[in-house]
Formats: C-alpha cells, sequence, structure tokens
C-alpha cells in the first residue's frame, strides 16, 4: 500500500463535511467525520475489505511474510472481519487446502469462507476451550487484534489491552508450534515488561510495528514474535 498518508494521499479538497450534525454527540460528530475523511476507510470499501484494519495486516505481512498458504492460524478479536478476510485469501487459497483459519469475537460476525468463526469471550474458559477444540492440534499463527472499548481514560484502556495481550500470549505458548509466529496489539511505550522479557525468550526474533494504516493518534501497535522456540520455552 501506498504511504503513510494513506492510499491517493487524502486530498483536503476531496474531505466530506457533515450538513447535518443535529442529534448527534460531538464525539459522534467526530468519528463521523474521520471515517468519512479517511482514505484507508474509501480504500476498504472500493476493495471489498469489512474494516480498514485490513490494510495493517496486509502491510505487516508486506514486512514480515507471515502468511502463506497452508498455514494453520487463530485470529482473535476478529469482528468485523478484515484480518479473516486478509488471513483466509493467504492461507486458504480456494478455500481449503491444508490451512486453517479459527476467527474469534466477542461480537457476531459474517462468515468468511473457508475460517470457522466463533462468537466467544476469549477472556474466559469457554472461549478458550471453543477455540482449542476448533483449532483440533498446533498453529502455526497466532493473531490478536483484539481491543477492549475504549473508555476515554488512557490508564485503564492500556490495562485492559494488556490484559487481552497477555491472555492471547498464553493461549499463542501453548497452541503454537514450533517456528510459529505471534501477532497482538499492544500500546505504543511498548509491551508490558514481564510479557515482553517471556515473549523474547521464547522467539528467535521479537519486533515492535506500526503499519502505515494504522492512524497516528492512535497507542496501538503491535508486537510480531518469529520463530517460536516451543512451548517448553513459552
Ligand atoms: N481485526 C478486526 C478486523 O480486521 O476487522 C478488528 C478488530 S477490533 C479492532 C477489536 C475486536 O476485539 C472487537 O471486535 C472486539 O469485540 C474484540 N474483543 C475485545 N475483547 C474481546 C474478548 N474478550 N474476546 C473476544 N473478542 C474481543
Amino acid at each position: 500500500m501506498r504511504g503513510r498518508g494513506g492510499p491517493g494521499g487524502g486530498s483536503r479538497a476531496d474531505s466530506v463535511r457533515l450538513r447535518t450534525a443535529k442529534g448527534r454527540s460531538a464525539s459522534s460528530q467526530r468519528w463521523l467525520r474521520r471515517q468519512l475523511n479517511d482514505p484507508w476507510v474509501q480504500e476498504a470499501r472500493r476493495l471489498g475489505y469489512r474494516s480498514r484494519a485490513a490494510f495493517k495486516l496486509l502491510q505487516l505481512d508486506e514486512r514480515f511474510r507471515l502468511l502463506r498458504p497452508g498455514l494453520r492460524a487463530v485470529d482473535l478479536g476478529a469482528a468485523p472481519g478484515g484480518w479473516t478476510q486478509v488471513a483466509a485469501a493467504r492461507l486458504l487459497p480456494g478455500g481449503g487446502g491444508a490451512g486453517r483459519l479459527v476467527a474469534l469475537d466477542l461480537l457476531e460476525m459474517d462468515p468468511v469462507a473457508g475460517a470457522d468463526i466463533l462468537r466467544a469471550d476469549f477472556m474466559t474458559e469457554d472461549g478458550l476451550r471453543a477455540v482449542l477444540a476448533a483449532l483440533d492440534g498446533e498453529a502455526d499463527l497466532v493473531l490478536s487484534d483484539m481491543a477492549a472499548p475504549a473508555t476515554g481514560h488512557a490508564a485503564t484502556d492500556r490495562a485492559r489491552t494488556e490484559a487481552l495481550c497477555e491472555a492471547a500470549w498464553d493461549f499463542a505458548a501453548r497452541a503454537l508450534a514450533p517456528g510459529g509466529a505471534f501477532v497482538a496489539k499492544v500500546y505504543r511505550g511498548g509491551t508490558e515488561r514481564s510479557l515482553l522479557a517471556r515473549v523474547n525468550r521464547a522467539f528467535a526474533a521479537v519486533r515492535h510495528a506500526k503499519p502505515p494504516a494504522s492512524r497516528p493518534e492512535s497507542p496501538e501497535t503491535y508486537l510480531v514474535a518469529r520463530g517460536f522456540r516451543g512451548a517448553a520455552e513459552g
């Protein structure tokens, strides 16, 4: 995808003005204006992706080569399904083969060809059990784009995102096959230190990356760990 400004550069002249602001709160007006003027949102619509987030995974894959046909992957926090669409296209070309894709979210999600879609809370035993059952074996790739709804209180949002990342890591350490990879949304400033130390020990290569489609003002970044050394190290 093209540079940080987004696809097509997003000229000011194209910006959409909201004419009927009546009845909307200031924050929902801000959100709507941002959506309407966001070139990644427009590009997602043009290409048939369900979310602009699809570009984040495409860009991470461009840099780290994570998605290959035939891999077995889990997509945590998958709704509305942009990452699932990208992962399905790359892991399950033709809708099948040796690859497997299990996608989970708290929210209802439309089907994606070839993927097992689960609706559950990953932070519960039932959610975890459902993913393990659907995976039915080891994973080559664990993706987590899970994010708790923003409260506007930075410390609370950070703590909740860290808890989701930690849960995703506990799962990855249990489910990944040697050589596997783990990608998780974390907050800028890095992953919580004890978690990062564990991830560093368990993988051959660990990086933080902020793909161009991630909004510059968002505190999110991604932890990308490759070359899992095996469950005993996790
Ligand atoms: N990757 C998605 C895409 O490409 O369309 C966008 C994911 S969105 C940023 C974060 C998602 O995490 C939300 O859909 C939310 O429901 C989900 N989530 C948050 N906490 C969760 C939990 N405990 N279990 C499952 N999903 C969760």
